[in-house]
């Protein structure tokens, strides 16, 4: 099995790096351990769309290319509501529908897509990967590719890989939170942050009264209904736990699918909420941060304060720097400056030591409240859409940054503030 790149992860950088190396002219393989793609968006309940909107009065488009084409097939089905704020600007939309999206997406662009395919190895040649192994029903296979980009969000082929990898940032690691989806709740009913926080309160004081251990982890997140059902998603069932440990991670499951349980109780109180059930826990718990690349650069918060300028910048970015705190279980949101666009450039996608190796999404180099900012799904699906553009070109050749950044503007892509202001 030999391809020019092989993407590993079908998550929405996934899905935008093998498309976008596809379009290149690459022979692509993707890579993906579930049934469908979108990662977080498919099979974690992350159905709100950030990233890809300025953050002031008037939000602007800050992701053109492969999430502009999401965006507007989404819309095409009535499935993605306009720009809705929460601290942040964000969209939401229908994760049936983004499933049959992204299919078409890969379909078209002539991407060979493995789904039950689970990468378990990687072979590794001096600077470079040669080889990766991966599973399904009828056992391992190898593969063979010139350039990689590794989109799992743990960082499973860079590591397998003996690329240099790093867990989280030294000063911290954002917490996992079992993304939960209600239904029963009728569109005439509006749930507040302040019924919320009551009920939960309410809930755990119950617990306590009771004897039991309080085990509700958060009263107060974005609350959001869907486009079409009018479903309610929470992000609130959250545990802290290591995602690269099996153990560590069922118990975090069973944890958190137990929160969703009492949550869904404590909703029923709320007026109008009575016949609430659960449509969905996740159906996995969604996991925040895991492995970084380290790459050649790593995007510091700092640098986005500063509206750092690069020669190679492949994206902008508008989110902020979203933390939910492994200790105290809380949230914080820094904006970027002026809510305004910041640069993201190439050399935080690009190995520090593996020439061949690029990532995106939430595996992207950033500091701790970089990182935090960079790792939504639309940034995710412009640093992807760069990632797979670049390792097209390796597979071809050289990289050269101001290729990348030539083929990106071709694909409708937005490189520069300039084009938003
Ligand atoms: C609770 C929660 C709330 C969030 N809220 C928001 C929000 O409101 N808006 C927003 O934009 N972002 C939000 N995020 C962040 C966002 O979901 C992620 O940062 C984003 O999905 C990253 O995209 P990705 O493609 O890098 O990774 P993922 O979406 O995690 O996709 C990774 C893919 O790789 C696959 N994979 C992993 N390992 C392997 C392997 N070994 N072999 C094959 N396939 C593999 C997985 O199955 C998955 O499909 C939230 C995240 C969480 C957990």
């Amino acid at each position: 099995m030999t391809h020019d790149v092989i993407v590993a992860g079908g998550g929405t950088a996934g899905v935008a790096a093998a498309v976008g190396a596809a379009r290149e002219g690459a022979k692509v393989l993707l890579l993906e351990r579930h049934g469908c793609l979108g990662g977080a968006a498919a099979v974690r309940n992350v159905l709100t769309l950030c990233g890809l909107y300025t953050l002031g009065d008037e939000a602007r488009m800050v992701v053109g290319g492969f999430g502009a084409e999401v965006v507007q097939a989404l819309v095409a089905r009535n499935a993605i509501t306009p720009p809705q704020r929460f601290r942040g600007v964000f969209s939401v939309f229908e994760p049936e529908a983004l499933k049959l999206v992204l299919d078409r997406m890969v379909v078209e662009a002539g991407v060979d897509v493995r789904f039950g395919a689970t990468l378990t190895g990687a072979t590794r040649d001096g600077d470079r990967i040669s080889q990766v192994a991966w599973s399904d029903h009828g056992g391992t296979h190898a593969a063979q590719a010139d350039a990689f980009v590794d989109c799992t969000g743990d960082g499973d082929l860079a590591h397998l890989g003996g690329a240099s990898t790093r867990y989280g940032n030294p000063d911290g690691v954002n917490l996992g939170t079992l993304g939960t989806r209600f239904g029963g709740i009728p569109s005439d009913v509006t749930v507040t942050a302040d019924q919320l926080v009551e009920v939960v309160t309410a809930y755990n004081a119950r617990a306590k009264a009771e004897g039991r251990v309080s085990e509700l982890t958060k009263e107060k997140c974005v609350i959001v209904r869907l486009p079409g059902s009018g479903d309610m998603v929470l992000y609130l069932a959250s545990v802290d736990y290591d995602p690269r440990d099996a153990a560590s991670l069922s118990r975090a499951e069973i944890g958190a699918r137990r929160q969703a349980w009492g949550y869904l109780d404590a909703i029923r109180g709320i007026p109008g909420c009575e016949r609430a059930y659960l449509v969905s826990t996740g159906p996995e718990i969604g996991t925040r941060e895991s492995r970084h690349l380290n790459c050649r650069h790593q995007l510091s918060w700092a640098e986005i304060e500063a509206r750092q300028r690069y020669d190679d910048t492949i994206a902008l970015g508008a989110w902020g720097a979203e933390w939910h705190d492994r200790d105290s279980f809380a949230s914080s949101f820094d904006y970027p400056p002026d809510k305004g666009a910041y640069e993201i450039p190439l050399s935080c996608l690009h190995s520090v030591d593996t020439l061949n190796l690029f990532c995106a999404g939430r595996l992207a180099d950033g500091d701790r409240k970089g990182g935090a900012a960079i790792r939504v799904m639309g940034t995710a699906m412009a640093t992807g859409q760069a990632a797979g553009i670049a390792a097209a070109l390796v597979a071809r050749g050289a990289l050269d940054p101001g290729a990348v950044r030539d083929r990106l503007r071709a694909e409708g892509a937005i490189l520069d503030r300039a084009q938003i202001a």
